[in-house]
């Protein structure tokens, strides 16, 4: 069944395919890390559904919810209509809220995925403001859908985004790293801002993640995320903050814009508040309602089972602390791996927070880069005495990764970065198995 499941769907399946070329599994059973195959074998899955099961697969908790409301007789379609379950699944999100948003917020369900809750929230602003520009960041990754898209990746302004430098320590666009490089990121933004001459018209918002995902595990520091929140706060831009991947638990704070204590103008919300279902939803300042009825819609803002997995994902990450336990855990795990790096030179780095933890492979023997002077994204490094990233050696890794029973994410602007998303109920002992895995991959694929 295994290999003709696979050959019919490379036959039949556009060639946008992404997870299912490096990652030929059939998955047929699935509970908390570990995945099954068709062909029998099993897997830790570090990939979580890129970082959406924060409980793991098929949770108790999750299943539970998901039985209760098949078995109550309710719709499971609802539109944008008011129901029990829609009502439990707020309040548990508004219990979870920053304080400083949570008393005066309002919630927006969009179409499922996180794309459409960045489109919303991008529209939002824009009704709001009256203006149309927005800032977004290099490195970025907030959807597929035009606006999103827009918002997302390189180095180039387009469509009245404008880009600006996200503080990235490791290849740091000044070519300074730490602080400064974070500092300089800040004036950028400022200059870009208050200079007439820049053409920079004020901007209807801000997007930034408080730790970039698909961009190669990029955690912003928190004194930048304030200086941030200062500069949109005294324009009066709002600042929206995408907790697609970071929210609900997986940094160590149930919110990532908690670490620094910025309460953004607005949230986009997706992947985990789903309990593995899917769901999106923007939340925001009341005042920022601008929105007339009708403004922004979407047929499948209202899937009654998501809603019910999700609010008891929330419920149980808030009631078991899981956000404790993924800070404690993500910082031994990234110390562990830290370690390895004595014996493994193609590790150039280790960052993250909490339990989204990034391994940024290197190639040790090439030239260094001489200078911070491109932001452009090719494959050398911009810092000084950075050496250039390492795809091929990555893609090697994955591979001995699930050689060995390991399924790892890859990301990154130079697809270097080897990416740890395990759920954050992962034992002590299946952080060991997961490091042990992968520390025998890095060996074989070095050979
Ligand atoms: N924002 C961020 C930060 C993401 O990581 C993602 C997905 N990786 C998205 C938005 C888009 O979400 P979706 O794939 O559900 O459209």
């Amino acid at each position: 069944a295994h290999e003709g499941i696979l050959r019919r769907q490379s036959l039949r399946e556009s060639s946008a395919r992404t997870y299912a070329r490096s990652l030929p599994i059939v998955p047929v059973r699935a509970r908390g890390l570990t995945i099954e195959g068709a062909d029998g074998r099993r897997y830790l899955d570090c990939l979580s559904g890129a970082g959406t099961l924060a409980l793991g697969h098929n949770h108790p908790v999750v299943l539970e919810a998901i039985k209760r409301v098949l078995d109550s007789g309710a719709p499971l379609h609802v539109l944008d209509l008011a129901t029990p379950v829609k009502d439990a699944f707020t309040t548990e999100l508004f219990a979870t809220l920053p304080r400083g948003l949570a008393d005066n917020a309002r919630v927006q369900f969009c179409g499922p995925a996180g794309t459409d809750a960045v489109e919303a929230a991008l529209k939002l602003v824009r009704t709001a403001t009256g203006r149309s520009g927005l800032l977004a960041f290099t490195g970025a990754y907030h959807g597929m859908t035009a606006g999103a898209l827009d918002a997302s990746g390189g180095a180039r302004d387009v469509r009245g985004v404008t880009r600006l430098p996200y503080p990235y320590d490791y290849r740091c666009p000044f070519g300074v790293g730490g602080e400064r490089g974070a500092e300089l990121s800040a004036r950028w933004t400022e200059n870009l801002l208050d200079d007439p001459k820049s053409g920079v018209a004020t901007p209807a918002g801000m997007i930034l993640e408080p730790v970039q995902g698909e961009g190669g595990v990029i955690p912003a520091p928190d004194e930048w995320m304030r200086r941030m929140r200062r500069i949109t706060a005294d324009r009066s831009i709002p600042l929206i903050a995408d907790e697609v991947q970071t929210g609900v638990g997986r940094t160590g704070t149930f919110w990532a814009v908690e670490h620094s204590g910025i309460v953004p103008d607005v949230m986009v919300l997706s992947k985990a508040i789903g309990g593995s279902l899917p769901l999106a939803v923007v939340v925001y300042r009341a005042d920022l309602d601008a929105w007339e009825p009708g403004a922004h819609a979407g047929t499948f803002r209202g899937n009654q089972l998501a809603m019910a997995a999700g609010a008891a994902t929330l419920a149980y990450v808030r009631e078991n602390r899981l956000a404790e336990r993924a800070g404690v855990l993500g910082a031994r795990m990234m110390g562990q791996l830290q370690g390895l790096a004595a014996d493994h030179p193609c590790i150039g780095n280790v960052r993250g927070r909490g339990l989204m933890i990034g391994v940024e492979l290197v190639d040790p023997d090439a030239d260094r880069a001489t200078g911070g002077s491109g932001r452009s994204g090719s494959g050398s490094g911009t810092s000084t005495g950075v050496p250039p990233a390492a795809p091929a050696l990555a893609a090697a890794v994955q591979q001995e990764c699930l050689e060995r029973g390991l399924i790892v994410e890859l990301g990154g602007r130079h697809s270097g970065v080897v990416r740890l998303l395990p759920p954050l109920t992962l034992t002590d002992e299946q952080a060991t198995a997961v490091l042990d895995r992968l520390a025998d991959a890095l060996s074989a694929a070095e050979r």
